[in-house]
Formats: structure tokens, C-alpha cells, sequence
């Protein structure tokens, strides 16, 4: 994301120029798809602890909700700009669709460094994004949760702030809240635990053992750090794991339990950690292993390494980790790439769960929250990969098949094109 040339909102449209081509869409229903339906700027004063106001700015990305209300997260980042968020709205409205939620797609983005806020900062920063954009969300309308930099607590403050000035409560405006206010059960596992049933299913189809298989994960925040955990505990090789500061690599195995308390006693960071070698982010994408994890930010995967990647297999756990033209290669050489809007959607059904449970104001245990994530992937993978075996391509292409079909259709239905 760090670089300037790339824009990921072309990246969203050009896989979509692709799929409505394929699918010979009507030309009104590519005018319409190919933008985001309704979007907010906000510019946010916010006091920090010296006393001086700073003021960060912000959006909120409802790209489509012909299928309902619009569901995505919140990124905070320093290079969160219009276009990164326009992207990933489109990607989530292409996720929603893939595994069958009544729900459109949508985004929000704060351009901040959060690293360099404190706690009390992040809450007056959360707080005052629920001021400016609360009045445009609603369990009906659009329904915010967490993303890259986004915690819990941050729902937490921006549900409280929300229903203080709405004077009602209404815990399913905002998913992945902590589980007393509202959140679920198995909610911040679920993406990575998505991903796990994912690798299932890519053993149980292709024929690629999750035992012993060496995993590399880029990214060990709360996606790529409990999916290591996950992977570990099933009896696979964890060879790679890296967070913003560097990567390691150990041939026989990471202890993922040692690592993970090492990056947390270390403030989100591996470098220093013993169990291994450190390597550069850039060596994690390339070694030598049987399945890859991106599970960080967009544009990783790029036409520039996808010729020296050795994994079989890659699962994105990440939004828009590989780029169009690296797809490309990678399916020219037979890599086998589970796409993000399947392979990280478990985030966003646990939230959908969320939602059903708070509108019944009841509560259901982690067993069954499990139970329907699992039963749910492994329907949306059959459904992607039997496309894909009836129309040549990746399996991207054979997904957003599927997904803006879904959606075109939702869009007809109601007169909109
Ligand atoms: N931020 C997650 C995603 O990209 C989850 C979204 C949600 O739960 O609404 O899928």
C-alpha cells in the first residue's frame, strides 16, 4: 500500500471489468457496479493529550446495498485515502454476495498512525467518527466492525457514542464488539478459523495435507497470529511469520505459542524473537513452502515476486493481497489462489451471526457459532470451486462469477438498471 502508483480501487474494478465481461453483463448494470453507490468524507477535530486539536480525515464507503444493508469494516492507517476504501467496500459487497448474506457491501477508513496514539486519543478519534458518520449507520442502513487497527474496544466506544446520542440501544449498528456489550462468541477467531476450514477444503478437494504442510503467514496481528495458532495446533508447519518490523523462519517449525507471547510482550513486534532466522518480508512471500498465508494489506503479491513464489497453494487472508497481473501468473503456473472474498469472509459471517443474535437478543454459544461459520464456508467454497471447474479460470474469477451475478440480479429485482 505504501506505494504511491498503485491504486487499489483500479485493481477492485479491473477484476470486476473482468467478471462483468464474462458474464455479459447489461451495460447499465456495469455503470452501476462499477462505483461505489454513496460516499462520505469527514473531517474529524480531535483533541490529543497535549491540548492541541488535530484533525484526521475520514470516510465511510457504502458501495452497494442492493442486497441489503451495507456490512464492512473500519481501517485505521496512515495511508488510508478515498480510493483504498472505495476497493475494499467493493471487495466486501463481492464477500457478502459469495457467501450468501443478505447484505450489500461497504467500508470505512480513518488516516491516522495508530500506533502513535494513546489509548484515551483513540476513544475521543472513535467517538467523534460515530459524530460525524453515526447518523448515516443503522442496523438497516450500514454496519461498521473491526478491521486492520480496529479493536473491540474501538466498537465499544463507537457503539456507546451511538446510542448515546440516539438515546436507544441497538447493538447490532456495530459488529465485533466485545462479547458483554453485545459481540459473539468466536467473533475474533473467525476469520482465521475461516480460513482454516478453507484449508480443509482445499485438502479435501486437491489433495494438500494441512499436517505437516510448511504454512508461511505474512501478517501476525489478529488474522495471521491466531490462524498460525490454528494451523499449529492441526499439525502444521509454520516455517514463516512476519509483522511490520520483519520476518522469521525456521525449517523445522515455529513455536507459534512462544511467538505469539513474544509479540505480544513486544508491542506487535517479531524482530529479536530467537525461534528462528530473521528474514525480510519480501523472502517470507517467496520461500520455499507448501502454502501461503498473505494475511496484512492489499498489493503484496505484484507482478514483480509472483514469478518466484513456490507455494502451491496461496489463501488470502488479507484484502486484495494480489494484484491482477500477478494472478495472471500465478494461474499460468498452476497456483492454486483462494481468493480473498471467499478466504477471509469468516470475519464478516460471525459478524452476520452477531447481528441475527442481537436482533433476538439472545446468545449462542461458540460451539454453535462455529458449527454455522463452518457449515457456511464450506457451502460458499463448493459453490466457487463447482463454477470453477464449469468455467476456465481462477478461482477469483469463478467467485466473482458467482458474487456479481448475485448482485446484478438484487439490482434488477428492484428496478435499478
Ligand atoms: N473487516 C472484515 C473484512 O474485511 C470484517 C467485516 C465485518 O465483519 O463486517 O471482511
Amino acid at each position: 500500500m505504501a506505494d504511491a502508483s498503485y491504486n487499489p480501487f483500479r485493481t477492485a474494478q479491473a477484476q470486476l471489468d473482468h467478471a462483468m465481461e464474462v458474464l455479459g453483463l447489461e451495460p447499465s448494470i456495469r455503470q452501476l457496479l462499477r462505483e461505489p453507490m454513496r460516499e462520505y468524507r469527514y473531517r474529524l477535530p480531535v483533541r490529543m493529550d497535549s491540548g492541541e486539536v488535530q484533525v484526521f480525515d475520514s470516510y465511510r464507503v457504502q458501495y452497494n446495498h442492493a442486497r441489503g444493508p451495507t456490512k464492512g469494516g473500519l481501517r485505521w492507517h496512515p495511508d488510508e485515502t478515498i480510493d483504498t476504501v472505495r476497493a475494499l467496500a467493493c471487495w466486501m459487497t463481492w464477500k457478502c454476495a459469495v457467501l450468501d448474506l443478505p447484505l450489500g457491501g461497504g467500508k470505512g477508513g480513518v488516516t491516522c498512525n495508530p500506533t502513535s496514539l494513546s489509548t484515551a486519543e483513540k476513544e475521543r478519534l472513535a467517538r467523534a467518527y460515530i459524530r460525524a458518520a453515526g447518523h448515516r449507520m443503522s442496523v438497516d442502513r450500514d454496519v461498521p466492525a473491526p478491521d486492520v487497527h480496529t479493536t473491540p474496544q474501538i466498537m465499544a466506544w463507537m457503539l456507546d457514542e451511538y446510542e448515546t446520542m440516539m438515546g436507544y440501544h441497538h447493538s447490532g449498528v456495530i459488529t465485533g464488539k466485545p462479547i458483554p456489550l453485545g459481540g459473539s462468541a468466536g467473533r475474533n477467531e473467525a476469520t482465521s478459523m475461516g480460513g482454516v476450514v478453507i484449508a480443509g477444503e482445499v485438502e479435501r478437494e486437491l489433495g494438500h495435507q494441512i499436517a505437516g504442510a510448511r504454512c508461511a503467514i505474512q501478517g501476525f496481528g489478529n488474522v495471521g497470529g491466531i490462524l498460525a495458532r490454528l494451523l499449529h495446533e492441526r499439525g502444521a508447519r509454520v516455517i514463516a511469520i512476519s509483522a511490520v518490523d520483519g520476518a522469521i523462519h525456521n525449517e523445522d517449525g515455529i513455536d507459534i505459542p512462544k511467538a505469539l507471547t513474544y509479540y505480544n510482550r513486544n508491542m506487535q513486534q517479531i524482530a529479536g524473537f530467537d525461534g528462528g532466522d530473521a528474514i525480510s518480508n519480501e523472502e517470507l512471500l517467496t520461500c520455499s513452502c507448501e502454502m501461503l498465508f498473505p494475511a496484512a494489506l492489499e498489493n503484496v503479491i505484484t507482478e514483480s515476486n509472483a514469478m518466484d513464489i513456490q507455494a502451491k497453494v496461496i489463501i488470502e487472508m488479507a484484502n486484495g493481497p494480489t494484484t491482477p497481473a500477478a494472478d495472471k501468473i500465478l494461474y499460468e503456473r498452476g497456483i492454486f489462489v483462494v481468493p480473498d472474498i471467499l478466504a477471509n469472509a469468516g470475519g464478516v459471517t460471525v459478524s452476520y451471526l452477531e447481528q441475527v443474535q442481537n436482533t433476538y437478543n439472545y446468545r449462542w454459544s461458540v460451539e454453535d457459532i462455529n458449527r454455522e461459520l463452518q457449515r457456511r464456508m464450506k457451502e460458499a467454497f463448493a459453490a466457487v470451486y463447482a463454477e470453477n471447474k464449469r468455467v476456465e479460470g481462477p478461482m477469483r474469477l469463478a467467485a466473482y462469477l458467482l458474487a456479481v451475478e448475485r448482485v446484478a440480479e438484487a439490482c434488477r429485482l428492484r428496478g435499478w438498471v
